[in-house]
C-alpha cells in the first residue's frame, strides 16, 4: 500500500484525476462516433477540448516531476522489476515529452489539424491535391518544429516514431522493411503470374445485417471478449475504446453485401480489446493499464483477424454455424472455399482495403515518403508524383486519381506523421508471437478447430496483456519470444500459407 501522503501516493492520485479526465473524454468521443446527432458536433468539439486542456494542463502543472522525483527516492531509484518502478518510468517519459512542446506550438497545432483536415475532406472529395497542399506543407513545417522540441539522435524521424513506439528507432524501422520488402514483392508477383485465382464471391451475396451481428457478438465472445465488461456498437471507423477495465468497447460496420468486412473488423477490434480487458485491475486509473505501444497493440488485433481469423482450423470450427446462419447465402461453399475466398489476394490502390500480403507495401511506401517529405528530399508539390512512381514500383499499380492515391489517408491532415510503420510493426509481431505460442503450445491448431480459444487467450495474457504497459516494446518482445522483432516469422507465415492457397 501507498502512503496517502506520500510522494508517491500523491503523485498516484494526480494520474487517477488525469486517468478519470482521459476516460470522461472517451466516453464522449465514443458518443460521437456511434450515437450523438448531428446537431451535437459543435458543442462536443467544446467539452472535448475543455477535457483535453484540463488533463493536460494537471500533468504538466508544477509540482508532477518533484512527485516524480520524490517517489523515485521514496522506493529507492526507478530501475527495479516493480510496478511503482514501471509506474515512475512511464510517467516520466510521457511527462518529458509533454513539457518540451510550448503551449503556443501546441495551440497552433490544434488550430491546424482541425482547419486542415476541413481541407483535406474536401479536396479528397473534389480530388484537388493542389487544394490541399498549402496544408500539407503547414503541417510539416509544425511537425518539424515538435520533433525539434522533443529532440533526436539521428534522424528527424526518430522522435515521431517514439511517440508511437518507444524505444524504436528510424534505423530499426527502416532495416525492418530492407528485410522485408524483396520477399513481399515477389510473393505478390508470384501470386498475381501463377497463382490458382480465387472467386471470393461468396463473401458478396446477401447477409441480413442483424443476423451478422448476432453471429460476430458470438464469434468474439467465443474468442475471449466479455460483454460484461464491453459492448459492440455500429459505426463509420471501427474502433476500440476504454474507458476502464471493466468497461472496454468495441463498434464495427456491418455490410449486407460484404460479410467478411464487418465479421473480421468484429474480431480485430475485439483483439485490442481482449489486450485491454487483460490489464490487471491494480493498474486501472494509472498510466500502466494498457498497451505497450501502438504497435504490440496492433499485433494484438492482427493475430485474432488474421493468423486465426483467415485461418483453416478456425472455419472448421464455426463455417457450419454460420452455415446454419446464413443457410441461403452459403448452400453451396464450403469451409474451404470460405477460407480461399477470405485469402484472396489483389495488388490494390487503398490501404485499408488491402490483404494481408500486399498490406505492408502500403505502409512502407507511406514511411519512405513522410521521411523524404519531413528531411526536404521531397517537396509537397511533387508528392503525388512520388506516390504513384512507388505504387508502381511496388504493387505494379498507378492510381488514375490523387484521391485513390496521397489523399486517401486522414493520418497527415491530422499531423499524423511516423505512426504507419506501427501497422507493420503488428503484422510483425502477430506472426512472431504466433510462432512462440505454437512452439510451446504445439496443438493451438487444433484446439482452434474444435472451438477451444482460452490455451491461445492463456498465453496472450501471460506473455503479453497483464504487463499492460510496464515495459518497452522492445523488451516484452525479447520476454515473449526470446528475441527481438523480426521479420523471418512473418514472410514465413505469408509464404506457408499463400503457396499452399495459390498452389505456387
Ligand atoms: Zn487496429
Amino acid at each position: 500500500m501507498t502512503a496517502e501522503n506520500s510522494g508517491l501516493g500523491r503523485l498516484k492520485n494526480r494520474l487517477a484525476q488525469i486517468s478519470d479526465l482521459e476516460s470522461a473524454a472517451a466516453v464522449l468521443s465514443w458518443d460521437q462516433q456511434t450515437y450523438m446527432p448531428p446537431g451535437g458536433a459543435a458543442g462536443r468539439a467544446e467539452q472535448l477540448a475543455t477535457l483535453a486542456r484540463m488533463s493536460h494542463e494537471l500533468f504538466t502543472a508544477g509540482g508532477t516531476y518533484s512527485l516524480i522525483e520524490q517517489a523515485a527516492g521514496e522506493i529507492g531509484g526507478v530501475d527495479a522489476d516493480t510496478d511503482d518502478a514501471a509506474l515512475l518510468r512511464v510517467t516520466y517519459r510521457d511527462f518529458d515529452r509533454a513539457v518540451k512542446l510550448p503551449a503556443e506550438l501546441v495551440a497552433e497545432l490544434a488550430r491546424t489539424r482541425t482547419l486542415a483536415q476541413e481541407a483535406w475532406t474536401k479536396a479528397r472529395a473534389a480530388n484537388d491535391y493542389p487544394a490541399f497542399a498549402p496544408w500539407l506543407e503547414k503541417l510539416i513545417e509544425l511537425t518539424r518544429r515538435t520533433a525539434e522540441c522533443w529532440g533526436y539522435q539521428d534522424r528527424l524521424y526518430d522522435a515521431l516514431v517514439e511517440g508511437y513506439e518507444p524505444g524504436t528507432t528510424t534505423a530499426q524501422v527502416a532495416a525492418m522493411y530492407a528485410d522485408l520488402k524483396p520477399g513481399l514483392v515477389s510473393l505478390v508477383q508470384a501470386i498475381v503470374e501463377r497463382g490458382r485465382p480465387i472467386d471470393d464471391a461468396v463473401l458478396h451475396r446477401e447477409y441480413p445485417v442483424p443476423r451478422q451481428r448476432e453471429f460476430s457478438e458470438r464469434l468474439v465472445r467465443d474468442l475471449g471478449y466479455d460483454f460484461e465488461r464491453g459492448r459492440q456498437d455500429d459505426t463509420t471507423h471501427p474502433f476500440c475504446t476504454t474507458f476502464s477495465v471493466g468497461d472496454v468497447r468495441i463498434t464495427t460496420r456491418f455490410d449486407p453485401r460484404f460479410l467478411s468486412q464487418g465479421l473480421l473488423a468484429s474480431v480485430h477490434e475485439a483483439g485490442h480489446a481482449i489486450y485491454e480487458q487483460g490489464s490487471p485491475a491494480e493498474l486501472d486509473r494509472t498510466p500502466l493499464r494498457g498497451g505497450a505501444s501502438m504497435g504490440v497493440h496492433e499485433s494484438q488485433s492482427r493475430l485474432w483477424e488474421n493468423l486465426v481469423g483467415r485461418s483453416r482450423p478456425f472455419w472448421q470450427h464455426f463455417f457450419p454455424l454460420l452455415r446454419e446462419t446464413f443457410p441461403e447465402a452459403l448452400a453451396d461453399s464450403s469451409a474451404d472455399a470460405f477460407v480461399r475466398a477470405l485469402c484472396k489476394v489483389t495488388p490494390s490502390l487503398i490501404r485499408v482495403e488491402a490483404d494481408e500480403v500486399t498490406y505492408n507495401l502500403h505502409v512502407l511506401l507511406r514511411f519512405e515518403l513522410e521521411n523524404d517529405l519531413l528531411e526536404g528530399r521531397l517537396s509537397v508539390a511533387d508528392a503525388p508524383a512520388a506516390w504513384n512512381a512507388k505504387m508502381q514500383e511496388y504493387l505494379g499499380l498507378t492510381p488514375p486519381t490523387d484521391a485513390e492515391g496521397i489523399l486517401q489517408d486522414i493520418h497527415w491532415s491530422i499531423g499524423i506523421m511516423g505512426y504507419f510503420p506501427t501497422y507493420s510493426i503488428g503484422n510483425l509481431l502477430a506472426a512472431q508471437l504466433w510462432e512462440a505460442a505454437t512452439g510451446e503450445i504445439p496443438e493451438i491448431p487444433a484446439q482452434l478447430s474444435r472451438g477451444e480459444f482460452a490455451p491461445l487467450l492463456g498465453w496472450l495474457r501471460e506473455k503479453i496483456h497483464r504487463h499492460g504497459r510496464k515495459y518497452l516494446p522492445n523488451e516484452l518482445i525479447e520476454r515473449a519470444t526470446g528475441k527481438p522483432l523480426q521479420s523471418g516469422p512473418f514472410l514465413r507465415y505469408l509464404t506457408g500459407k499463400y503457396t499452399e492457397i495459390y498452389g505456387l
